[in-house]
């Protein structure tokens, strides 16, 4: 089995190509999986927007339709999954748990990328102080026992802007194995900022020192590919770095099980 549950759309304001230009690179490079998770639009109380960030919610039909038609289209070929990619923001979470149920839709990943809502939140990526890391682990936690979402991506995101793997960064990588291995979440493996930089080395994340804690710690991960362009998928070359890096290792998910209940 081959699966990518972390494809985005251009409805984000930050992605390009269209989205049966994504299902036909995942054909081609023989995925039996194709999940997307668009960045989630958030029901804001205020009348903050965040285009370049995220869809509007009057877009999510339009969204749940085109990977229907999709889904149809290709069932003989690929199996086609609707997600979103969500940040803990307690205040709009109700409203989260509802719209999946309401709208029939597959599963939601934990991308963690600001402190409890965007409106006035800080950005997880940017993350400079120790009191800056303790709220994303904080976050991150409280998002992981929420029981919404099927793994954490990009754990290490607090790393992307240059924070050391230093004394604090190990409590918090701790912290996150701590409860992943609690609620039986995976964290995901994201070779995205790779695949932008056009490198074969780790220069944010996946970070070498926070996955060798990991793994030796046995958390299950997989591979996302949180593929913003088609040729994230086509150009299969940070996938097969990857595999390579993790293929050895003993909780190495090839998929999510419990998507497809296929073993
Ligand atoms: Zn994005
Ligand atoms: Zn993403």
């Amino acid at each position: 089995m081959k699966a990518n549950y972390h494809t985005h759309t251009t409805r984000c304001g930050h992605a390009s190509g269209s989205d049966e230009a994504y299902v036909l690179a995942a054909i081609e490079q023989n995925f039996d999986i194709l999940g997307f998770s668009d960045h989630v639009p958030w029901p804001y109380a205020s009348t903050f927007r965040n285009p370049r960030v995220r869809m509007d919610v009057t877009q999510i039909e339009d969204y749940l339709s085109s990977v229907a038609k999709l889904r149809a289209k290709y069932r003989d070929k690929i199996r086609i999954l609707t997600g979103f990619e969500c940040e803990y923001f307690p205040a709009y979470l109700s409203w989260l748990a509802e719209t999946k149920e309401e709208k029939g839709i597959d599963y939601l990943i934990l991308g963690n990328h600001y402190d409890r809502s965007d409106e006035n939140g800080m950005y997880f990526g940017r993350v400079h102080t120790p009191k800056e890391l303790r709220l994303y682990v904080k976050d991150a936690v409280a998002g992981i026992e929420s029981g919404l979402f099927v793994y954490l991506a990009h754990p290490d995101l607090f790393m992307r802007g240059g924070y050391p793997f230093d004394g604090d960064a190990k409590a918090a990588c701790k912290d996150l194995i701590a409860a992943c291995l609690e609620y039986k979440m995976p964290m995901e493996y994201n070779v995205h900022d790779r695949y932008l930089y056009n490198v074969t080395h780790r220069i944010s994340y996946p970070n070498r020192d926070f996955f060798e804690m990991v793994m030796a710690a046995g958390v299950p991960v997989l591979i996302g590919i949180d593929a913003h362009d088609p040729d994230e998928i086509s150009n299969s070359r940070q996938w097969d770095i990857a595999e390579a890096e993790l293929g050895g290792y003993r909780y190495f998910l090839r998929h999510l099980p419990e998507l497809t209940g296929a073993k």
